[in-house]
């Protein structure tokens, strides 16, 4: 029987070939009828027979294209039309109210396919992309999303390109960035002054190929900015990129060209291998089976971040060599933003890079590439950025109005949200250097356009000194402006995930973020919900000698934290290199030494304590050598460590624990064997005080969220620690532990505030 059903269909469904998919299924199952781009999304008024268009739906719900996101599908019966043919209708679209940008995803099989074919228009050709696949977020200037308003409109399509890009069975169809030889950008190689070498594809790439066998630094203009690539198994090769880019000990991201030569190296699971392989295309931390690469690749680390290429360019330099492994880091220097601009890359990188692989398009939005591991075969982000951004965190209440959140002054990604979206922005990095601070705001402005926001309510961190404070005051002008609590968003951020709205028991852990009480907290146990927490426990308080200071010489946090449990000076490594007196004076008398908890701070400082770290390089050094230290370990000793109630609150006592570190140095305990005992110890007294607040106040959802859980024996231990013990436990998911997610904590918070 013939039926007419009209299909609403919302989510992420323009400018993802959505309507071509439609029309195919249509004709093939022949359906008469039109299908169409409204404010909403999509609808479809579809007649056939019941069967066909039950496949339809069906279709529509399951095997949408690779771009797209359906979030909800509404179907109507309707009286019969009497259709005789199936066309897509030309938009109506007047408002901008729901167009979105898909994100940068990899080559698809079928464009590469085309790519090595040398009887295809476009072989050889490293701008290839189709309807599936292709840089999206990286090349638009504003919305509505239409070639001229991206960096491809000073490419004029080529009657070829036209014609495939106006047929609704091309696989181009409305493919706004595509090109061919005859009609888009091209690549050029240069010197690092600047004078070209070869504008020709095969040349490049076989040239490319050499200077990095021969140990030269290249830069290569990506999707979301610059790599910096090098032959990541010559060690001069490696050390002269960590001396040019002043960055001693942060490992390297590299790239491998095939998953089979990837499996060759690192142990992958069937989780990380779907992560590898996914059309995001991230860096996953992978762990090491043989010594393939540079020792100085990843100093110290047994693990490794790891991804396979994902433009055409990538793929033809791989395929020179299936044995290759390069480095590929973003192309910066430590601490400043990624260089995505041709000028600037220039500029900022010819005196690390030797050559330069470029192409005459413009990169409008960065990203850098995205970072995950695998902990219970659950992919976690360290960093979320080129491939998921700006994909939208879909929300089942609709916002009234629009929000605006500037994230925290570390691991930068603010978030805006509107109707039933939050967004993310892409990673931006620590907030310190003014050059940061430009690309901050200049992407706060972009999302602001690209995404129709004109935000009501402005939220941002209670830091005092927070950069995305201050700034976040001036933006809101005389706004609604909402301050929320570092570690409330933590948990808030996980709360939005999973849409949880009852209170949950929260534990917050990471290196500092401002407390209520002006002290540096960050081994919170909160009972939090959306609009409100209390903080029920921490570990003890101690100072941090110099404040600031003390987070990079970490040897000043062991001082500390033997002041703290009474314990001689003399456990203290290399103690005479250390102005002691200084520090100590310091601590007594509270001289710019401000109390912290942080539980990255308590990392660090038995890091020093033990002596596997003194001083920092970079973020988390110390407490990354010492989880390294600790997964050596065959075994550790059982610790108990103390906690006491004292007004309505559980103290952990960080005294205690350092004291029990102490004994068992004394008692001449494998140092790896104390590092395992520390971390065991700290997650036996987590459970415990989670069990404790279960019985005070009845909850069972546990969140787990914070920097300091990328320690994977930390977030591990408690995770199943806690399951044991029958809780229902949440960690995040869709953003970053660390600071990167608090954004969305806070346009959670800030929302719930509102009403
Ligand atoms: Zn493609
Ligand atoms: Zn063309
Ligand atoms: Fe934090």
């Amino acid at each position: 029987m013939i039926k007419h059903l009209e299909i609403r269909v919302n989510g992420i469904v323009q400018g993802v070939g959505f309507r071509p998919f439609i029309y195919r299924l249509a004709l093939e199952n022949n359906i008469k009828g039109y299908v169409l781009n409204d404010t909403e999304g999509v609808t479809i008024s579809a007649e056939g027979e019941e069967d066909a268009l039950e496949k339809l739906v069906k279709a529509i719900k399951n095997n949408f294209p690779p771009l797209a996101i359906v979030q909800e599908i509404e179907i109507k019966e309707k009286p019969i039309n009497g259709y005789t043919t199936f066309f897509i209708e030309k938009s109506k679209i007047t408002d901008k109210k729901t167009t979105f940008i898909p994100p940068d995803t990899n080559v698809c099989e079928e464009c590469l396919r085309e790519f090595f074919d040398p009887n295809d228009r476009r072989f050889y050709y490293p701008f290839i992309v189709c309807t599936h696949c292709g840089p999206r977020f990286s090349i638009v200037k504003d919305i509505p999303y239409d070639r001229h308003n991206t960096s491809m409109a000073e490419f004029i399509m080529c009657p070829q390109c036209e014609k495939e890009y106006k047929d609704p069975l091309d696989r181009r169809f409305h493919t706004q960035p595509t090109a061919c030889p005859n009609c888009g950008p091209y690549l050029f190689l240069y010197k690092n002054d600047r004078t070209l070498i070869s504008k020709n594809i095969q040349e490049i790439t076989k040239k490319v190929y050499e200077y990095l066998k021969k140990g030269h630094i290249v830069a290569i203009k990506g999707v979301g900015g610059y790599h910096l690539a090098c032959d990541a198994t010559n060690d001069s090769t490696v050390l002269k990129l960590r001396e040019r880019k002043k960055r001693p000990f942060k490992p390297f991201a590299l790239m491998i060209g095939s998953i089979e030569k990837i499996e060759e190296f690192l142990y992958v699971s069937p989780k990380e291998k779907e992560l590898l392989l996914s059309k995001e295309r991230p860096i996953v931390i992978l762990k090491e089976k043989k010594p393939l690469v540079s020792r100085f690749v990843a100093p110290y680390l047994t693990h490794m971040g790891v991804m396979l290429p994902y433009t055409p360019f990538q793929y033809l330099l791989f395929s020179l060599d299936k044995d290759l492994i390069l480095i590929m880091t973003s192309g910066n220097l430590s601490e400043e933003p990624i260089c995505f601009d041709d000028d600037s890359a220039f500029e900022r990188l010819g005196h690390i890079a030797d050559y330069f692989v470029t192409y005459n398009r413009e990169i409008v939005a960065h990203s850098d590439d995205s970072v995950m591991f695998v902990i219970r075969e659950k992919p976690i982000f360290i960093r979320r950025s080129k491939g998921f951004v700006p994909s939208p965190i879909l929300v089942k209440k609709e916002f009234p109005v629009h929000l605006f959140a500037s994230g925290g002054d570390l691991k930068n990604s603010f978030a805006i949200a509107k109707d039933k979206v939050i967004i993310l922005s892409q990673y931006l990095g620590d907030l310190e250097s003014p050059i940061t601070q430009k690309v901050y705001k200049s992407a706060i402005f972009h999302f602001l356009k690209v995404f129709d926001i004109k935000p009501e309510i402005f939220i941002s961190d209670m830091h005092p000194n927070y950069f995305t404070t201050s700034l976040t005051d001036k933006l809101a002008g005389d706004k609604m402006r909402i301050k929320v609590q570092h570690h409330h968003a933590h948990i808030a951020s996980v709360l939005g995930e999973y849409e949880i709205y009852e209170p949950v028991i929260g534990l917050a852990f990471d290196g500092t973020g401002f407390g209520i009480d002006y002290k540096i907290w960050g081994s919170e146990f909160l009972i939090a919900d959306r609009a409100s927490f209390k903080r029920v426990g921490h570990f003890s308080y101690f100072r941090l000698p110099g404040g600031e200071k003390a987070i990079k010489e970490v040897w000043r946090i062991a001082v500390s934290l033997l002041y703290e449990a009474e314990i001689p000076m003399d456990y203290l490594p290399n103690k005479e290199k250390y102005p002691l007196k200084i520090i100590l004076q310091m601590i007594e008398k509270g001289l710019n030494s401000p109390f912290a908890c942080g539980m990255g701070r308590i990392f660090d400082g038995i890091s020093a304590l033990l002596g596997v770290c003194e001083k920092i390089s970079t973020e988390a050094e110390a407490a990354q050598k010492l989880e390294e230290l600790a997964l050596s370990a065959k075994n550790y000793k059982d610790l108990e460590i103390k906690f006491e109630e004292k007004e309505e609150k559980i103290i952990i006592s960080t005294e205690d624990l350092i004291k029990k570190i102490v004994e068992l140095k004394d008692k001449g305990l494998p140092i790896e064997e104390i590092a395992l005992s520390f971390h065991k110890a700290i997650i036996k007294v987590c459970v415990k005080v989670v069990e404790l607040l279960r019985e005070k106040y009845g909850i069972e959802k546990v969140v787990l969220s914070g920097g300091a859980f990328q320690n994977r024996i930390l977030l591990k231990g408690i995770w199943e620690g806690l399951e044991k013990s029958n809780f229902k436990v949440f960690i995040p998911q869709k953003t970053p532990l660390n600071d990167g997610g608090i954004a969305l904590g806070q346009i959670v918070i800030g929302r719930e505030i509102l009403q």
